[in-house]
């Protein structure tokens, strides 16, 4: 059976990181068939994102920024390899450099979505090929396989749909007689990225890098997969706020979608259905401990969970009521709905009342102004924004106290094992 490990940017954002990941992996080699996936480097995805910005402001020619993800990337093959080795892995990347210059020059510059994602895939493909080609210097047999001739998707850019059937041909084609024939050969991959039916570079989506393990995991009738996190697992509150924050030992796969649904960054929202499914174990675990056990992910279910705390900064409250003073009924709301939908903007949280619909978004600039405007043709609509939303999962009346005090409530949501706040701090 094989095991999926996935790496994210902080678990390779230096030459000695990268030095780590290749221990973890040469420790597991032989022992199991592995597939990883790895994502881009420390923060080169945000730093591409520049570039494509860049690239659409000046037409494709002043492009600075890339200058830059080249200099640390060329940072990190001189901290890992001799000289004349260095100069050949350099060779490799600058394919990949060349076509990202080539893309931020031509005409598709107007489609910006497009470009993103011809642009911004670029980051896995240069991780992975350091990765693969360190691991190759120390002795591992890695395989470097371009996930966008694995996983198939629709060409919805920057949030690509998978099609699960092409993918399964696909990978069954490319992946299962390379690591099926009792050698120690190890495949490295991109996380995040695919491809369409037309043959474009497709991103799922930030983040989701631990999407794409899942991906290679269900296809596979993986054994388990394994998150390698710069923290210890997965922890009932985000450890930079809260130092005191506890791990979890163990959660149930429903556990970990409500965690990963109302914000908690650890995993993201989509990894969980696909292992679900097919009740393939998730560990969380952390790279700088590697002999620690982390979290582990079933389908047992788990009781006495601590409470656990999920912050999301940066939302606006948006209070919308007909001007015709009719009823908030099914026909408003799914106008509101699909406008929402059609900006792709998200609902973090929701209350109607009989003449109000309230929703809770992410106070995204370049989405909300525009909502707003269309709204205001038929709706009185209020707009506060600055505020906070808490999830608390396993609350009780006194944890609830305790993050209330010196906060104004604007509206809270209960269940029986949830609580949602929106405050204004
Ligand atoms: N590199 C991508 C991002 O930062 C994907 C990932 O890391 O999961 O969003
Ligand atoms: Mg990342």
């Amino acid at each position: 059976m094989i095991k999926i490990f996935k790496f994210g940017g902080a678990s390779v954002k230096d030459a000695e990181s990268v030095k780590n990941v290749a221990s973890i992996i040469a420790r597991f080699k032989g022992e199991d068939k592995l597939l990883c996936v790895v994502s881009a480097m420390g923060k080169t995805t945000n730093a591409l994102e520049e570039v494509v910005k860049q690239a659409i402001t000046s037409e494709g020619k002043n492009l600075d920024k890339l200058e830059e993800v080249k200099r640390f990337h060329r940072e990190i093959i001189e901290g890992l390899f001799p000289e004349d080795k260095a100069v050949e892995v350099w060779e490799e990347l600058d394919e990949v450099f060349t076509e990202v210059e080539v893309f931020a020059g031509s005409e598709s510059a107007n489609e910006y979505n497009f470009l993103y994602d011809q642009i911004v895939s670029a980051g896995e493909l240069l991780s992975t090929k350091i990765v693969a080609r360190y691991l190759q210097h120390i002795g591992v047999q890695a395989i470097f396989k371009d996930a966008r001739g694995l996983i198939r998707t629709d060409n919805t850019y920057r949030e690509g749909r998978v099609n699960w059937t092409v993918t399964k041909v696909l990978v069954e084609k490319n992946v299962v007689p390379v690591i099926s024939d009792g050698n120690d050969k190890i495949i490295i991959t991109q996380g995040f990225i695919g491809r369409s039916n037309e043959g474009s570079s497709v991103t799922l989506g930030r983040e989701g890098s631990d999407y794409s393990a899942a991906i290679f995991a269900h296809t596979l009738d993986a054994q388990e997969v394994t998150i390698w996190k710069d923290v210890p697992g997965v922890l009932n509150a985000d450890p930079k706020r809260f130092p005191e924050a506890q791990l979890f030992n163990r959660l149930s796969y429903t556990d970990a979608i409500e965690l990963a649904y109302y914000g908690a960054t650890v995993i993201h929202p989509k990894t969980i259905k696909p292992l679900q499914n097919k009740n393939i174990t998730l560990r969380v675990r952390s790279f700088i401990h590697p002999d620690a056990a982390g979290t582990e992910v079933t389908s047992m279910e788990t009781f006495g969970l601590l409470p656990a705390f999920i912050f999301k900064d940066n939302q606006a409250l948006i209070s919308i009521s007909p001007k015709d003073f009719s009823f908030i009924a099914e026909d408003n709301l799914s106008y509101i709905f699909t406008l929402l939908a059609n900006t792709r903007v998200k609902v973090n949280l929701m209350e109607n009342s009989a003449i109000r619909f309230m929703v809770c978004v992410d106070n995204d600039a370049q989405k909300i102004p525009g909502i707003i405007q269309e709204l205001e043709k038929d709706y009185h609509v209020t707009f506060s924004e600055n505020l906070q939303l808490i999830t608390i999962r396993n609350y009780n009346e006194s944890v609830v106290d305790m993050l209330l005090r010196g906060k104004t409530l604007l509206t809270e949501q209960k269940s029986t094992q949830t609580v949602r706040l929106v405050v204004k701090i």
